[in-house]
This record gives structure tokens, sequence and C-alpha cells, in this order.
């Protein structure tokens, strides 16, 4: 396990279940500053899940998340100023502006009065949503809730950044747009963590490819593989195939056959 002094967020041994289900199951991840890792996996494998795990959004049953060498279940102001997240829907208060929201975002993770007007700037105008400003979120077409939940996790130059899915119901101008801010932040000493289903897109932006399937990571993949989605497939059927192996009778220790 890595126990480097710059590492930003580790997870050791996570578990989570959800009534008799397990979604998280044994999870160590470690992740560096400017390091960006992506997580794949199939629908209800666990990344959403992990991902709420790192942020106290759930607790685990076993095992622990730390940001900045501090548990996350002690974690304070200190260490969750320096975390930007957007998780599964965007949020962004409905009845305040884009502008509004922004300013709300900045000031929440800890931006002066002095900070927050260059940073909402900086940011509205990083995402394009300058035409929008205005605008009370509520009234905004899915692609530029998504647009504003990124601006919101990004406004306060976090050092250590977790989005589940972003690229969810952005336009290609969009996507790029992402891809750039996730490069942009990992050179300025970032460490990101991204989920997608799309192997592409994580090919062009991660370091490394984490594999979750089943609750479980199941192995690392080289964005600059060659192909990638056959990587991918080999090795989620190698895991249920090692799965089916250790649950088959005769390799069940302690039963008698
Ligand atoms: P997707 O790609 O579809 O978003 P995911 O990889 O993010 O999926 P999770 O949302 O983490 O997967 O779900 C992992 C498992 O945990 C699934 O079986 C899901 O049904 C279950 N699960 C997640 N949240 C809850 C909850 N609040 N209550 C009950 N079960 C849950």
């Amino acid at each position: 396990m890595n126990t480097r002094a710059d590492t930003v967020l580790r997870c050791s041994g996570l578990l989570k279940r959800f009534g008799g289900e397990v979604a998280v199951n044994d999870i160590n991840l470690c992740l560096d500053a400017g390091e960006v890792v992506a997580l794949i996996g199939f629908n209800g494998a666990g990344k959403t899940t992990l991902m709420r795990l790192a942020l106290a959004m759930t607790r685990p049953e076993a095992g622990e998340a730390s940001i900045f060498g501090q548990n996350v279940a002690t974690a304070g102001p200190q260490q969750w100023r320096r975390v930007g997240q957007m998780i599964e829907t965007p949020f962004a208060y409905p009845e305040l502006t884009v502008a509004e929201n922004l300013w709300a975002a900045a000031r929440l993770h800890g931006l002066t009065r002095t900070q927050a007007p260059g940073a909402v700037r900086a940011v509205t105008e990083r995402l394009d949503l300058g035409a929008y400003t205005t605008r009370r979120s509520s009234t905004l077409s899915q692609g530029n809730k998504q647009r504003l939940g990124l601006a919101s996790a990004l406004v306060h130059a976090p050092r250590l950044l977790i989005l589940d899915e972003p690229t969810n119901a952005l336009d290609p101008a969009g996507v790029v747009l992402l891809r750039d801010l996730v490069q942009q932040a990992a050179r300025e000493g970032t460490a990101v963590l991204v989920s997608s289903h799309h192997l592409d897109e994580v090919a062009r932006v991660a370091d490394r490819v984490e594999v979750i399937h089943r609750g479980r990571l199941v192995g690392q993949l080289s964005p600059q593989g060659a192909d990638l989605e056959h990587a991918f497939f080999e090795m989620v059927h190698a895991a249920d195939c090692d799965a089916a192996q250790s649950a088959a009778p005769e390799n069940r220790s302690g039963e008698v056959a």
C-alpha cells in the first residue's frame, strides 16, 4: 500500500453492503498529487459507492478512507475545502442563478469575499457559462446543469477532484472542455478520480485505469494499451472465472464434500 507523503486519497480495505448485497468489497486505492485515475466498470459495479465512501457521504462497514492524511470520518473544513466533487446528478440550488450558485460554492469552499469574484468569473469563462450567469439553475438544460456542477466542483481550485461520470449530458465541445480541465488540474498538482463508461475518453485523460467489477478492483489497464475495450472484457471475464472457481464446492475450505 502506498504511504507516500503526497498521497491525497487513500482507501484501505473499504467494504460496503446494502442489505445483503456487497457494493464495495475490500477496496484499496491510492491517488497521489497530480495523478488522474479512472474507474471503469459496468453499471452497478460499485463506482459511485466507492466515491461516496471516499467523500464520507456514506459509512463503510469495514476499512477506511483518508484525504490529505486524515480519516474522512473525522476530516474537517481544512481538508474538505481542498476537495471538489460531482457525484451522480450535479447539485445546484434551483432558485439561485448560475452566478449565485458559483458564488455559494466558492464561499462554502473557503474562498474569501475578495477571492470569490475572480474565481467565479474565471470558472464561468472556462466552462463557457457566460451566457447563463443570470439564469436560475432550475431552467438550465441538462448539459448546462452538468457544466454548472463541474464549475462548482472546480471554482476553488481543489487539490482532490472526484467526478462521477462527468461527461453525462455534455455535448462534444463539453467533453473536450472537460478533458482539458482535468488535464490542466492534474498539471497543477490536483489528484483526480473520475469514473466513466467511455473507455476511449478515459484513455485520453487517465494516467491509470482501475477496473472495478462486482465491487472489487480487479486490475489495472494501461491507457496507452492497444485495445482497451478487449482488455477490459478479458479482465472482467477472468475475474468472474476466478470468483466462480473459488465459489466451487471443492474449493471451499472447511466444507465437507
Ligand atoms: P452505474 O454505472 O450504473 O452508475 P455504479 O458502478 O456507480 O453503477 P453503484 O451505484 O455504486 O454502481 O452501485 C453498486 C451496487 O450497490 C449496485 O448493486 C446498487 O444497486 C447498490 N446500491 C448503491 N446504492 C444503494 C443504496 N442506496 N441502497 C441500496 N443499494 C444500493
